[in-house]
This record gives C-alpha cells, structure tokens and sequence, in this order.
C-alpha cells in the first residue's frame, strides 16, 4: 500500500453532527478497499476504484498524539468519528494497526469515540473500547446520553447477493449483525445506521421493517436509518457509478431515481419526510431507539 505523510489528521467539525453527534473525524487511510458503488466520498480525486488509491498515513499517529494534546489541553472534549471517508477495519488494518494506534492515543487523551465500519475486525478491539468507553470525557450535554464508546455498523440491505454486487469487498451483511451482537454481549453500546436505504430497492416498507426487527432481534442499541446522497458528474463520482449499477440491475427504475434526484444530490423532500415517519413509526413499533443512546 502507498503510503503518504499527512500535516494534519483529526479534523474538527464547524458543528456536531445531529445523527452521529461527533465533532471530529479522522481517518487512518486514504481510498478504501471495500469500494462500495454508492460511496459518497467517491470523486475524480479518487477514480473509479477507490481500492486501486489506498495509501496509509504514515505519520499519523505522531500528528494525532500532537493533535489530541492541543484540544486536550483546551478541554476541547467531543466525539471523534472514526471514520467518515474510509472504513477503519479493511483488511489492510490487519497489518498497518493504524485505527488500533488511534484508539490508544484517543484512550491516551480521553476523548470519546464513534467507530463506523462494515468490518468483523472491530471485535479484536473490544477490550480497549470497553476502556474508553469507562474513561472517555463526554461533552457536558452528552454525559447522560451516550457512551464513551459507540460502534455503529452501516447496512444498506439484508439481501446478501445485493450487497455483494454493491459493498463488493465488504463482510456480508448478517456478520455485521453477528458482530454487532457480540460487542452487545460485551457490554458495549452497538447499533446499526442503514445509511444509504436505496430508493426503490431498500426502502420499501417491508425491507425497512426487516432492518428494524433484524436490528432488534441482534440487540442493537439503535438503528438509524436515512437516504442515499449521488454526488457529481466525473465518471469516478458516485452518481454516475450508481446510475450504471441501476441500467445494469435495475433498468426500470433509472426514470424514478432521475424524477426523485432531479435537481440536487439528495432525494427529493417529500420522500425524506416520508422516510423519516415510516422509521419514526417502525422504531416505535418494535421498541428500537431511533438515535444514538446508552444501551
Ligand atoms: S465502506 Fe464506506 S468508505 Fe468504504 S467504500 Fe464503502 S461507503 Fe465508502
């Protein structure tokens, strides 16, 4: 793998995000592996395949230990996001140990963690997210709320030959809930974000309904659910790449998604507040939080 010296690796957010509630992300690599066709950090930058650009930030741990210190020191606490624009588990991890360096450094400082990962490798740390999740400092409204700790795992179907054509290099969606299971019995808080749900494909209100009851009868902690973003025009951009996926598997459904995606990058209001309330009734159906909680 390439690797590239970076000047900074823990960026800080202008506001904290409303779903996720981090203020900071960082990634361990440039590129990922599991190179998923609806990737919204796809772009001309990266090129159709974003496995063929991985590189490793060789630096990073030295600028993340300097970086921790400073914020730290200015009792700047907030969760960090690991991570938002590659997965921090693909295989590559197994040898780099980048995201279990970060997770030292972020036991190190204290700061609180949000992993988010399609991967079984996140089990290997359990041991030392149990520990920030017991030692992290939570900003002072999210101290009754959440963990130190969260693991959040994005599933974007059930159907496991779908998944396989769309998340090719990524673990089948059941050992994302397997694996999510099992930090639960850990005592971790775990949940599940099915982000992007597919207009069409995902988001009937039966496949939603099995997300939410797959969700529940695996423990989660919580389930988010929300829609899919198609960015750019570049033949490397996700809109394009998700257009010549749905020609290829869904051709009838190619004049619905440019009815829905007509002006902007993402769905049309109307159909996300309709999300919005199926998954508000849904959660409450079968008793499953629908955002980020202790659990
Ligand atoms: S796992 Fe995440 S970062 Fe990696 S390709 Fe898929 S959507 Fe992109």
């Amino acid at each position: 793998m390439r690797e590239i010296v970076v000047k900074s690796v823990l960026n800080k957010k202008k506001k904290r995000d409303s779903w996720f509630l981090d203020e900071y992300t960082l990634n361990p690599y440039e590129g990922c592996s599991f190179n998923c066709v609806y990737c919204y950090v796809r772009g001309s930058k990266y090129g159709t395949n974003i496995e063929e650009v991985l590189a490793v930030k060789s630096n990073a741990l030295e600028v993340l230990e300097r970086q921790l210190a400073f914020r730290a020191k200015k009792n700047q606490f907030g969760i960090i996001a690991l991570a938002s624009a590659t997965d921090p588990y693909i295989p590559q991890e197994e040898d780099h140990r980048m995201t279990r360096g970060f997770l030292e450094l972020i036991l190190k400082f204290r700061f609180p963690v949000l992993i988010i990962t399609k991967s079984t490798m996140v089990l290997r740390d359990a041991a030392i997210l149990q520990q920030i999740a017991n030692e992290a400092i939570l900003p002072e409204d999210l101290k009754e709320k959440v963990a130190g700790a969260v693991i959040s795992f994005s599933i974007s179907t059930l159907d496991e030959k779908l998944a396989k054509r769309l998340e090719p290099g990524a673990p089948s969606p059941k050992q994302r809930l397997q694996t999510m299971q099992s930090l639960r019995q850990k005592g971790l808080t775990a949940g599940l974000n099915c982000i992007p749900m597919l207009p069409f494909i995902s988001d009937t209100e039966n496949e939603m309904e099995n997300m939410v009851i797959a969700a529940k009868e695996h423990n989660a902690s919580y389930i988010l659910m929300g829609g899919l973003t198609l960015f750019g025009d570049n033949p490397g951009d996700s809109k394009p790449r998700y257009y010549k996926f749905l020609n290829e598997s869904y051709p009838h459904l190619v004049s619905e998604y440019k009815k829905l995606y007509r002006i902007f990058p993402m769905p049309r209001k109307e159909y996300t507040s309709q999300i919005d309330q199926k998954v508000k009734q849904l959660c409450s159906k079968h008793g499953v939080p629908n955002q980020i909680a202790h659990a």
